[in-house]
């Protein structure tokens, strides 16, 4: 059981392209895995908000992403988006490594995910709205992809304080819509 420090804004671990996990039931991925759960934990008590942690994040540069969502926790080794949907939709995405700042970006609203779970099996998930965004968030970070590098439209940053300020937290997620391409 450890709390690792979470890596911010600026640590050049985040901009790394993290190695695949070569075996994802050996004692060093459940170590990892183990951090970003307690890790989480605290992250959730602290600053209320947080849905998973990609590794990178604890300073670990290998492709391992957990998500906890109320009693529901994953631990995906070498996850990959292996098919997006037609559709995309605008989210204010936070994230850890800067927690008081929100981005507005454009996610694919569904996504297919593929990974490993730490008993060997590969399994695959269709996930759509808030999931796949989230997907979409924690893979970018094993690329070394920050939710900064996908802000999109006209003054796309945002303080937390002010955002709260002019938005409802329904205002997080916008409606799917066809792909512009
Ligand atoms: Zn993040």
């Amino acid at each position: 059981m450890a709390v690792r420090r979470i890596r911010l804004l600026g640590d050049p671990i985040l901009r790394k392209r993290c190695e695949r996990v070569q075996d994802p039931k050996s004692a060093a991925t459940r170590l990892v895995a183990d951090d970003l759960r307690d890790t989480l934990r605290a992250a959730k008590e602290k600053y209320k908000m947080g849905r998973a942690l990609a590794a990178p994040q604890i300073g670990a540069p290998v492709r391992i992403v957990f998500v906890q969502i109320d009693k529901q926790r994953w631990t995906m080794i070498n996850p990959e988006i292996t098919d997006v949907g037609p559709d995309d939709f605008l989210v204010w995405d936070d994230c850890f490594c800067f927690p008081n700042l929100l981005v507005r970006v454009t996610r694919a609203y569904q996504v297919t995910l593929g990974y490993t779970d730490l008993k060997g099996k590969q399994r695959t998930l269709q996930l759509q709205g808030p999931m796949a965004e989230l997907l979409q968030h924690e893979v970018d970070h094993l690329d070394g992809i920050l939710a900064l590098d996908r802000a999109s439209g006209l003054d796309p940053f945002a303080l937390r304080s002010e955002w709260e300020k002019l938005y409802d937290r329904s205002a997080r997620h916008g409606p799917p819509q066809p792909r512009e391409v």
